[in-house]
């Protein structure tokens, strides 16, 4: 017993010197945080995360520029964008690990760069590498952690949410990676906290594995929690987010629901098909003639889809040929991310 409270007590002064030294280990300029002259909407004070003029600047680098967002209690938010776009910099200021050199922020009401222990109760955070106590196995590891709340969620339920059950009494130490995260997943829970940062959840999974874990995040929108999600796959972006936020560069590019990011849902529709060997390109009707593509393999934009398609259909009917691998596709969510972002396809 006394073991058990002497790992505890270590455990919390480890995590305190470690919030300790991520706020100051990038502090190029210790000055209190000032609002950007540009910022215009004031917070929205009953957002889950609210956020004006946001700026970090490193030495000799502005990552973060005056960013303005709200994320509301109950949305599950994706932040998207590339390589050193900003995002764990924003992430890591919004959870009080890191300060910003300028600007507002609001997570739950508070500012995180003052907020105190019952605030950093409330918010859950499942970084992209974690070391949860490899001797201890997985219901002791969230025994563990429960300790540390004043109301935790029950221990067996948590397990049960994140699909642990099985493995309730094996040792953390010899978890697969996968179950490693749930047990990551499991620890930010247990606290029953209102919020969840979650980074790159999925990074390293089998696809049968981030199939649970997304079933784990979708468990989590029906209690009601406010999810901010950290990705580079924008098949998750897609199935999980209620919104998505895309930042390039340290601003932020586009912001919209999966269907309406940077006008998805205006965006040309993409018509292909292989053109019958006996016919010849300029015989299609239009758009199709002019239409780009190799060889027989034709593709063309069409605003208008089901006016080009009628007109091809009748076409294909008059010159007695079939058409048999017409596809006809609107830009997925990757297109226009890679738009939004300037950057392509490999
Ligand atoms: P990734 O998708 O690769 O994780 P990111 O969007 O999370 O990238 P950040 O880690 O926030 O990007 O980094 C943004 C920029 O700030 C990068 O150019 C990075 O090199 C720089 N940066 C991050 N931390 C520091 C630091 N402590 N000191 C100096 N520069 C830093």
């Amino acid at each position: 017993m006394i073991i058990y409270w002497l790992i505890k007590r270590f455990r919390r002064w480890r995590e305190a010197r470690r919030a300790e030294r991520a706020a100051n280990a990038d502090e190029p300029v210790r000055r209190p945080p000032a609002r950007r002259p540009n910022t215009s909407e004031p917070l929205d004070r009953d957002a889950a995360i609210s956020v004006r003029g946001l700026t970090k600047a490193y030495p000799g680098h502005e990552a973060v520029r005056g960013i303005d967002f709200d994320v509301r209690r109950g949305e599950i938010v994706a932040f998207l964008g590339p390589n050193g776009a900003g995002k764990t910099t924003t992430v890591e200021i919004l959870e009080g690990y890191r300060t910003r050199t300028a600007g507002e922020a609001r997570v739950l009401g508070e500012d995180p760069a003052t907020a105190g222990p019952a605030w950093r109760d409330s918010i859950g955070v499942v970084l992209q590498e974690s070391q949860p106590e490899q001797y201890l196995t997985v219901r002791e590891c969230v025994e563990l952690y429960a300790g540390y709340y004043d109301r935790p969620r029950p221990i067996d339920g948590t397990l049960a949410l994140v699909g642990l059950e099985a493995k309730a009494g094996a040792v953390s130490g010899t978890l697969s990676g996968g179950e490693r995260r749930r047990l990551d997943v499991a620890l930010a829970l247990i606290g029953d906290p209102e919020l969840v940062f979650l980074d790159e959840p999925t990074t390293g999974f089998d696809p049968s594995a981030r199939r649970t874990a997304w079933q784990v995040v979708a468990g989590l929108r029906d209690l009601g929690k406010t999810i901010f999600l950290t990705t580079h796959f924008m098949d998750e972006a897609e199935l999980l987010a209620d919104r998505i936020i895309v930042l390039a560069g340290g601003e932020i590019v586009a912001e919209g629901t999966p269907a309406t990011l940077g006008g998805r849902d205006r965006s040309a529709a993409r018509i292909t098909f292989t053109l019958p060997s006996r016919l010849r390109r300029e015989q299609l009707p239009t758009p199709f003639a002019d239409g780009d593509g190799s060889g027989p393999r034709i593709e063309a934009r069409s605003t208008a889809p089901f006016e080009d398609l009628r007109r091809l259909t009748v076409w294909a009917a008059d010159a007695g040929v079939d058409l048999p691998d017409i596809e006809v596709r609107r830009a997925t969510l990757e297109d226009i991310y890679l738009e939004l972002t300037g950057a392509t396809a490999p």
